[in-house]
């Protein structure tokens, strides 16, 4: 699934394809994704020009010269591919020759700057909206989300007072998108890591009793916000270093420090830990047991 990085990798991926650019057509295969795109999905696309694409969480925001910004999710499964047309000019190294329409290609958009956009989803999980930028902030998908990670604002102080008073472990608390956007299962893993934390810390120890911020906040803040660019930075190597033969968009070579390692040894230096694999709300944590306390 993928997550806040990911989808930064993936705006990073279509500005060059996209950003200053009209939709010259779109295809709609499906239009029954998550939820169904709407009916008239293709009439406010055509003939608009991508104005600037934007992130909130794991949603992209395409904003077009109508006024209406395009909200796009990609779910569990869905990835977006960049082609060119045959023929066009090459807009950056990592777009190839489109072959054919591919299985799960739900939406094909056709832009003026000769790039193919594709939006595949064999799951279906992924989704479309249309939204008029001025009804943003009423929109229910963003309304509920917590701060941006990678944003100024998130800071020790912001983290201890969301988390003052809440009994469930930190790593509940960090998975909770109204505590904080974008993160999943993989990066509160890392985080928690990073900042040396075990996952089953109960989330109100970051936070003294008014709800100030301790030690713990500030590590775990640097370690979020590390964890996130190290991983932005990989996604953009990885475009740059045309490592995707398909021309997918998102998904890249990770190098984690616990997660998906159970049993492997603990990376903190001078640590003689062995990673290892607890479930936490349904869901695989992977921990150092000596290091993360
Ligand atoms: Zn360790």
């Amino acid at each position: 699934m993928p997550e806040l990085p990911e989808v930064e990798t993936v705006r990073r991926g279509l500005e060059p394809a996209m950003d200053g650019a009209r939709f010259a057509k779109v295809d709609v295969h499906r239009g029954d994704l998550r939820w169904p795109l709407p009916k008239d999905f293709k009439e406010r696309l055509q003939g608009k020009t991508v104005t600037g694409i934007g992130r909130r969480a794991k949603y992209l925001l395409a904003d077009l010269s109508s006024g209406d910004v395009l909200l796009m999710h990609l779910g569990m499964s869905g990835s977006f591919h960049v082609f060119r047309e045959a023929g066009a000019k090459k807009l950056a190294r990592y777009y190839h020759e489109r072959e054919k329409h591919a299985t799960h290609d739900h939406v094909v958009f056709h832009m003026s700057s000769g790039a193919i956009v594709t939006f595949n989803d064999p799951r279906r999980f992924g989704s479309m909206k249309i939204v008029p930028r001025g009804k943003l902030e009423d929109e229910p998908l963003l309304g509920r989300l917590g701060p941006e990670p990678l944003g100024n604002a998130f800071d020790a102080a912001m983290l201890a007072a969301a988390c003052k008073g809440k009994k469930t472990s930190l790593k509940a608390a960090l998975s909770d998108q109204r505590v904080v956007a974008g993160l999943g299962n993989i990066y509160v893993c890392e985080a928690l890591h990073r900042a040396l934390l075990s996952p089953k810390r109960i989330a109100s120890t970051i936070a003294g009793k008014s709800g100030a911020p301790n030690e713990r906040a500030e590590r775990l803040v640097a370690g979020i916000k590390a964890v996130l660019n190290d991983a932005i930075e990989a996604g953009g190597s990885s475009l740059r270093d045309h490592k995707r033969p398909d021309g997918d968009l998102g998904y890249f070579q990770h190098h984690f420090r616990v997660y998906d390692r159970e049993g492997k040894h603990c990376v903190t230096p001078r640590c003689p830990g062995i990673v290892k694999r607890i479930v936490q709300n349904g869901r695989s944590t992977f921990y150092c047991p000596v290091c993360q306390k």
